[in-house]
């Protein structure tokens, strides 16, 4: 933790997409006790709800595309807004391109808060799309098909890779390998994130 943070967790979860971040994400905000945000799931309510943002979302998961940040990221500051976010939070899908970075910080640094950690699940290519092609027979997300996991995992290595490399300039940038049993990558995740805040 940062030294005027006490209890506090306030962490982002980095990853390709299969990595299991959202099934991370929920296992570690419960053990941690803040709120687990996931920029694709509020799309997905968004989008199954009709609402206007789901609108603007949808055009964009469906082709696996970035949704604008401008959209994107006024989603986020509402979010972090609310009270259950004011001790910790766990970010799963967010930041995932440089500009959102900078903005994190705007929002966290205005209430003087910032970031505890950034984890990062690691996970070949091979297995990751693998994964989404059988979570895509179960779940049926409108963007596990073949051609749009593929470009969903460019936008990622376009985009969303170098995010890690800013966090590791900040030494807030912790690495977990993702393959094994889903007990073992949490306890992995748990034990390297002890490591990093103390
Ligand atoms: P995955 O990590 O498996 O690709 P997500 O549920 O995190 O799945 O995201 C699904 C889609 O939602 C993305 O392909 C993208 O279109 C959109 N999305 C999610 N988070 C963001 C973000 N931070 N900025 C822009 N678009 C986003």
């Amino acid at each position: 933790m940062s030294s005027d943070s006490g209890s506090t967790a306030r962490l982002v979860l980095l990853g390709p997409p299969g990595a299991g971040k959202g099934t991370q994400a929920a296992r570690l905000a419960e053990r941690l006790g803040v709120p687990a945000i996931s920029t694709g799931d509020i799309f997905r309510a968004n989008i199954k709800g009709g609402t206007e943002l789901g609108r603007t979302a949808q055009e964009y998961t469906a082709r696996g595309e970035l949704v604008p940040d401008e959209v994107t990221n006024a989603m986020v500051r509402d979010r972090l807004a609310q009270p259950d976010a004011a001790q910790g939070f766990l970010l799963d899908g967010y930041p995932r391109n440089t500009a959102q970075v900078g903005e994190l910080d705007a929002i966290l640094g205005a209430d003087g808060r910032a970031l505890d950690a950034a984890l990062e699940i690691t996970a070949d290519a091979d297995v990751v799309v693998e994964r989404l092609l059988k979570r895509a027979e179960i779940e049926g997300r409108a963007d596990d098909t073949e051609p749009v996991i593929r470009r969903r995992l460019d936008v990622y290595a376009e985009q969303t890779a170098p995010v890690s490399g800013l966090y590791a300039e900040r030494d807030l940038l912790v690495r977990v390998d993702g393959i094994g049993e889903v007990d073992e990558v949490t306890d992995r995740l748990l034990a390297a994130l002890a490591s990093q805040v103390g």
